[in-house]
């Protein structure tokens, strides 16, 4: 069986330097907002084109601080994007806001602008976009609404470090964006961490405060902050890999090509491949087909030796946390939701299963007439 993903490969290609790495920071004496994370915060800003990250515990953490730093708090309502990680929406709910779902673009997969203008009410303050599987959400006109409107916008870049809208670097191209490091994105931790990227210095101050108690200095807490510090040990392992992220995306664009032209011949067939914007550099964090018949398209691809995964099976709104709210029908979300599949995708891929997977592909994707 070829494996959805295999952590253990990551560690085999850098083993040298992570052991260096980690043996440094625990030789150190020093495993809280040290040396190591205000390198890595620097070079990660660095690496997205932006002005400031600040490192903090997760994700989830990256998205609730962000909003908060951006001037979002209790009652205020997001727009985001029902098809995503449900993690994107229980950070609006960790703050006491509430999220407010606009369908997706049945052809990008991201928010629609023309759906979130009509999702707008006197109490929306932000609007939060998913760059979802590694593509970039259509930035610009969702700034445009917000601007029209008066409101903040928020990048969730957690699926998608070094994709670029428009030739721009995510991260960097809206109030704030947040970031996941959880050990199965494309630049991934040995645990949990995240970071807020933002070309506003007011609003990296506030997040570095919020992270770490909400202390202006020690022992003096100015307003009600959270722990949320990405610690050292972490810091070392994301330095070490974001040498390689540009190699790594690289390398995931070349697999996606290698699917999508094994594909290619397979019109009327039972996959199709994914739409990529042409204004996007994508960075496939992901690579998502859809199925009509998606259980059925899995099942042929496992009797081939191919593993998939399915993100999201349940469009958020649709979660049982979520059901009391009344929220929907989202067609398109629901739609996506129920035919999308995931294939292995990993720099770690070697080209024979990558060639196994295209085969595969081929047989399983073929019109029904002639699949052998
Ligand atoms: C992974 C992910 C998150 C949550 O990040 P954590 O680090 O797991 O908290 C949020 N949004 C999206 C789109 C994600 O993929």
């Amino acid at each position: 069986m070829i494996p959805f993903g295999d952590l253990k490969r990551t560690y085999a290609r850098h083993q040298t330097e992570l052991d260096a790495a980690v043996g440094a920071v625990m030789a150190s004496g020093w495993f809280i907002l040290g040396r190591r994370l205000a390198e890595f915060e620097t070079a990660f800003a660095a690496y997205c084109e932006v002005e400031h990250a600040v490192g903090v515990n997760t994700g989830t953490d990256a998205i609730a601080l962000a909003l908060r730093a951006v001037g979002v708090g209790p009652g205020d309502e997001v727009v985001t994007s029902p098809l995503s990680a449900a993690f994107t929406a229980l950070a609006v709910d960790q703050i006491g806001a509430v999220p407010v779902f606009a369908d997706i673009d049945p052809r990008r997969f991201t928010l629609d602008p023309a759906a979130i203008e009509a999702a707008i009410t006197p109490r929306t303050r932000a609007i939060l976009p998913v760059h979802l599987y590694g593509q970039p959400a259509d930035l610009d006109p969702i700034l445009a609404v917000a601007r029209a409107h008066g409101l903040a916008v928020v990048e969730d870049a957690a699926q998608a470090h070094g994709a670029r809208y428009r030739g721009r670097r995510v991260g960097g191209l809206a109030d704030a964006a947040a970031f996941s490091f959880y050990p199965s994105k494309n630049l991934g931790a040995f645990g949990d961490a995240g970071a807020v990227t933002t070309p506003d210095a007011a609003v990296a101050e506030r997040v570095r405060r919020l992270r770490n108690g909400g202390q202006s200095a020690r022992y003096r807490h100015d307003e009600l902050g959270v722990n949320s510090r990405l610690d050292e040990i972490q810091a070392a392992v994301l330095g070490v890999r974001l040498h390689g992220l540009d190699a790594d995306n690289a390398r995931r664009r070349a697999i996606a090509a290698a699917y999508t032209s094994a594909l290619g011949g397979t019109g009327g067939g039972a996959i199709i491949t994914p739409f990529v914007a042409p204004d996007v550099e994508p960075v496939f964090h992901l690579y998502v087909v859809r199925a009509a018949d998606r259980d059925a398209v899995a099942a042929a691809l496992a009797a081939r030796g191919v593993e998939t995964a399915v993100h999201y099976p349940t469009a958020i709104h649709r979660q049982p946390a979520y059901a009391g709210r009344g929220i929907g029908p989202l067609p398109h979300a629901e739609r996506a939701a129920a035919e999308v599949l995931s294939l292995p995708i990993y720099p770690e891929l070697t080209d024979d299963e990558v060639r196994a997977v295209c085969a595969a592909l081929a047989a399983v994707g073929a019109p029904a007439d002639d699949r052998r």
